[in-house]
């Protein structure tokens, strides 16, 4: 459940980063991420949201912790999915600028101030996995999915499936989550109004732990979704106040 509650930006970024079972990628993770962010001027902190993982990953977030007090966890006490390991990490934010990243070592970390270089003159900066490392049948249907999201939704993101993004806090308070939504984050933003851009950003192959997702509830799901976020653009409040008296 999401909660309100006052506003905390006491730091520049937070990372949130969702787990499900990735224990050999944390430390690996742990290390890139402090490796390009130690070495800016940000004040930043790292949230961990554990969608009830069934490996030890929550118990190695903790020992990180011990390590390095930026780092944050918040555990689920099943698997929820993405998207609410997403909206969890949201609400527990304290920094201006929220980056997000998988934790399966195929995003880059180093790529984190690339796209927060962008952030000035928008509100949302998307990754675009330009030499994308994965099979061939997940590269295939990701386009075709991302084609016919971009025609259905007339949109122009290459990638929305990329979860390394950076946003600006306060946009992603006006967002409400469903399950599955984390895909539409471009459009959904965009919706409020809001100004998105796009960067190519690097992506590995997954070197440990195995993907959670295939053709069945990657591809059909979000197809359904599509629906809905067609049916949210047709059906967005539109007016101008002539005058209020
Ligand atoms: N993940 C999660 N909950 C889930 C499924 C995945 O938190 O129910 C996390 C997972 O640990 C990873 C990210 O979401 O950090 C992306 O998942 P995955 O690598 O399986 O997706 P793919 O890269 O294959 O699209
Ligand atoms: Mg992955």
């Amino acid at each position: 459940m999401q909660q309100s509650k006052p506003r905390d930006t006491t730091l520049d970024l937070s990372v949130v980063v969702p787990v499900y079972n990735e224990r050999e990628n944390l430390v690996f993770l742990e290390e890139a991420i402090e490796n390009a962010l130690a070495r800016t001027d940000f004040k930043y902190e790292i949230i961990f949201v554990d969608d009830g993982s069934l490996d030890d990953s929550a118990n190695i977030i903790l020992s990180l912790r011990k390590q390095n007090s930026k780092i944050r966890l918040i555990q689920f006490s099943s698997n929820s999915g993405q998207t609410s390991a997403f909206a969890a990490g949201f609400s527990a934010t304290k920094g201006n600028y929220v980056a997000t990243l998988d934790a399966d070592l195929q995003n880059d970390p180093l790529d984190i101030p690339k796209l927060l270089e962008k952030i000035e003159n928008f509100d949302v900066v998307c990754g675009w996995r330009f030499k994308r490392n994965d099979t061939w049948i997940k590269r295939f249907s990701s386009k075709i999915a991302n084609k016919v999201r971009n025609f259905v939704s007339n949109e122009d993101i290459e990638d929305t499936g990329c979860s390394l993004k950076v946003f600006r806090k306060e946009c992603l308070e006006s967002l409400k989550l469903f399950n599955g939504m984390h895909r539409f984050f471009p459009t959904l933003l965009k919706i409020e109004g809001y100004k998105v851009t796009q960067v190519k950003v690097g992506h590995n192959a997954r070197k440990f732990g195995s993907s959670n997702y295939n053709i069945r509830n990657r591809l059909f799901t979000s197809l359904i979704d599509l629906v809905a976020v067609r049916w949210m653009q047709k059906r967005k409040l539109n007016y101008k106040i002539k005058e209020e008296i």
